[in-house]
């Protein structure tokens, strides 16, 4: 295949790395001098640790710049220029796009973008789509209601940029997405880890088999680790007769990641992103592969509300693959995001990548798709219960399934669990994001 026939950007992902770095710093030194310059929340942390847009001289520099997290950003929202605080750095007049976080770890976050960094952001979500072998051929079809959060509008933008058919699936409900599914012989799809296999459980029940009576033989998933989660990812490709590709991106922050063709692990976009990973109590920058940290990023594109060096807390790896397959010289993460470096995820002390759970549920066959863990206090000690759901025809061989869920555990999540074994189908469904991992503590 030619170049210009297998990358959106044939020049920027196969540059050289050296040069591939030279363009991030490059970049990097442009929105910090933007966002010193015309963000007052920016101007005023650069200031109080001493550091201006000249001492950014090299790749090692940018480890001087103060990080960001979520919580500050709460701090400013609210105050003029209404909403979004002083963190704006262009006038209220230029903004187009307003999107919020989802508010599962406090207060949502309001996020602007003007029209340019949307485009910014949609053409970064053309190289993922396309990376996956998606092309103008294409009918995709998008079982989600589109609302005030991020998911998915830049994957419907990004479709329709590459020339594909793109179809608003939106208030339809699942039967009914199926059916025009059908009807229009779909060819791809997005949406959620959670959905794609509540959606063929749902065809199943109407006598609809995914592999042979739809059309779809691509799916991008995004907004749980699942994607990136070998024994989730196989239930999904088996479920659909297709294959299941991995999309990781958020509001404050765009989409960085994504898996080409060879599934290798997730190209990090660094045309549009630097990622850096810092170890979680040192706070050391990791560079090398297989030493889990927590993800820093800089988007290089969004002027309005810039993001630098934002401290992601999502848990990432680089991978040991120097070179992926397909020829892209974007750096590989091993995994996805495998969980959350904050307090949420530290049950008996452990840190707990709710991704590990998923491996090991899903790996199973005699256990449903759905599980549900709870972490509650018990006096001073974390108590853990997992709920799974067995195969219809499983309930004879519980005592066997356990022994092999606690062996499991126990090897890749350090922990011990109260087990539940529930009839197929008594866990609780969900449409988009789901909500498996409830910690109960704070509430006792
Ligand atoms: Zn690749």
């Amino acid at each position: 295949m030619k170049a210009e026939e297998q990358y959106w950007n044939p020049i920027l992902e196969t540059l050289p790395r050296e040069k591939l770095q030279q363009l991030q710093l490059k970049k990097f030194q442009s929105i910090f001098r933007w966002a010193y310059e015309h963000s007052k929340f920016y101007h005023k942390i650069y200031s109080e640790a001493g550091i201006e847009p000249g001492d950014i001289k090299t790749f090692d520099d940018i480890k001087r710049v103060p990080k960001i997290e979520k919580a500050m950003m709460r701090g400013i929202q609210g105050k003029d220029p209404y909403p979004y605080g002083d963190i704006l750095s262009v006038p209220l007049e230029q903004v187009t796009e307003y999107r919020q976080t989802s508010g599962t770890t406090g207060q949502p976050v309001y996020q602007a973008d003007t029209w340019q960094d949307w485009e910014g952001g949609v053409e970064a979500y053309c190289y993922a789509l396309y990376a996956q072998g998606y092309r103008d051929s294409d009918r995709i079809f998008l079982p989600f209601g589109y609302n005030i959060f991020i998911a998915f509008w830049a994957y419907h933008y990004a479709g329709e940029k590459l020339g594909c058919e793109v179809i608003p699936g939106g208030v339809l409900n699942t039967e009914a997405r199926i059916l025009k599914m059908q009807e229009l012989r779909a060819t791809a799809m997005g949406a959620t880890p959670t959905y794609v296999l509540g959606m063929a459980e749902t065809a199943r029940k109407m006598g609809i088999n995914p592999p042979k009576d739809l059309f779809i033989r691509k799916i991008t998933v995004a907004g749980e680790p699942g994607g990136s989660v070998p024994a989730t990812r196989k239930r999904m490709e088996d479920a659909w007769g297709a294959k299941v590709y991995d999309q990781a991106g958020s509001t404050e922050i765009g989409h960085w990641g994504w898996e080409c063709q060879y599934q290798c692990g997730l190209h990090v976009n660094e045309a549009f992103h630097l990622v850096e990973i810092e170890d979680v109590d040192t706070g050391e920058v990791i560079t090398e592969p297989g030493r889990k940290g927590k993800m820093v990023v800089t988007t290089f594109h969004r002027m309005a509300q810039p993001c630098i060096r934002f401290d992601s807390k999502d848990v990432v790896e680089w991978s040991p693959i120097d070179k992926c397959e397909c020829g892209r010289t974007f750096r590989l993460l091993r995994g996805g995001v495998t969980g959350r470096a904050d307090d949420i995820t530290k049950v008996k002390g452990v840190l707990l990548a709710p991704a590990s759970i998923e491996e090991v549920v899903r790996s199973i066959r005699e256990l449903g798709d759905e599980y549900e863990v709870v972490v509650t206090k018990k006096g001073d000690i974390d108590d853990i219960t997992l709920k799974v759901e067995l195969v219809p025809g499983q309930e004879g061989n519980v005592d066997a399934i356990r022994a092999r869920l606690v062996d499991q555990l126990r090897l890749k999540t350090n922990l011990g669990y109260n087990l539940e074994f529930h009839p197929s189908g008594a866990l609780p469904r969900y449409d988009a994001k789901a909500k498996r991992f409830k910690d109960l503590r704070h509430k006792e």
